[in-house]
């Protein structure tokens, strides 16, 4: 892998939780041309410790449909389930610190234990901070309850304020929004939060590329890489493709799938093409190949608006 030194580095990181769609091609399409268009480095990384969310042959279908689609990366693709080890370092160097805490509490609990319903940015509800302070360690933690733990990262009161290139200056309250977050689950494998702030801080990742539906993620990660010692990347959250009803695009939406547009003798030129029209890169929807929108490329250029997909664009 060739790299200057002050390169940008990038990453796709697919989750092989079901098959690509227009939605997760068109971030991907925007990650591949921020990281080209300025001679970077571009990484992928998959998401595949989702445990029984993973699906079986999704890893496969998710590099051949970045394959088809032109979207190349420089190195070896990443896999989250082979660096268990490393992620469980990063929790044991927050342990030490005493920036986590075991928790027994199952969903049920928490949310009983809200006066009124409370959810977060993103859906999850907050956690109250029952176990804060409970338990000496996970032993203790079993012991008295008979559960195995997860763990969580305390959270202190105060705002986590970031640059967005999109979004511009983000400010979110943590503490009042998610609270005390879970970064290892109960069966010993990270949560998602910790895993992707280990992963872009290994390897060196500048530049955060994807859909918005993360951006209330954004805080909890730069306080985990606040307490890991990574440097912040920079953040680029491009708005999504949702359905008619205004939500991210799923089967109730019909089939959005890569694989389903390919299958049907669509070519990636079309779907390129319409992906990067949508996203208001091109005038006109016509026809075009990922490396042609490489010159020029200007993440300002992007809609701020979510696309609305009606109906089939195929069609
Ligand atoms: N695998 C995640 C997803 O598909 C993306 C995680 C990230 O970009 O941080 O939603």
């Amino acid at each position: 892998m060739v790299t200057s030194p002050n390169a940008a580095v990038g990453r796709l990181a697919p989750s092989p939780t079901g098959a690509l769609h227009l939605g997760n091609a068109r971030s991907f399409l925007l990650a591949w041309l921020s990281i080209r268009s300025r001679g970077g480095t571009l990484l992928c990384r998959i998401d595949d410790i989702d445990g029984p969310r993973v699906k079986e042959g999704a890893i496969d279908e998710a590099l051949a449909d970045l394959e088809w689609l032109g979207l190349d990366f420089d190195a070896e693709p990443i896999l989250q389930s082979a660096r268990a080890h490393v992620y469980d370092l990063a929790l044991d160097h927050l342990k030490q610190r005493g920036m986590v805490y075991p928790c027994v509490c199952t969903r049920t609990e928490i949310e009983r234990a809200q006066s009124a319903p409370q959810e977060s940015l993103d859906h999850g509800s907050r956690y109250p901070g029952i176990c804060r302070d409970r338990f000496a360690s996970a032993e203790a933690a079993r012991e008295a309850t008979g559960r195995d733990p997860a763990w969580r990262f305390v959270v202190d009161d105060g705002i986590v304020a970031f640059e967005d290139a999109i979004h511009g200056h983000v400010t979110i309250d943590v503490a009042a929004d998610s609270g005390d977050f879970v970064v290892a689950k109960k069966d010993g494998q990270p949560a998602y939060q910790l895993a992707t702030v280990v992963d872009d801080g290994d390897f060196s990742v500048t530049e955060v590329l994807r859909g918005d539906d993360l951006l209330a993620s954004t805080p909890r990660q730069i306080l985990l890489m606040q307490a890991l010692g990574f440097p912040e990347p920079r953040w680029i959250h491009v708005p999504l493709i949702v359905g008619a009803d205004g939500r991210r695009l799923a089967k109730r939406h019909g089939d959005t799938r890569i694989a389903w547009y390919r299958r049907r003798g669509i070519s990636s030129e079309e779907l390129i093409g319409f992906l990067a029209w949508t996203c208001g890169l091109i005038d006109e929807r016509e026809p075009r190949t990922a490396a042609s929108l490489v010159d020029g490329f200007d993440v300002q250029r992007i809609v701020r608006e979510a696309t609305v997909l009606e109906q089939d664009p195929f069609a």
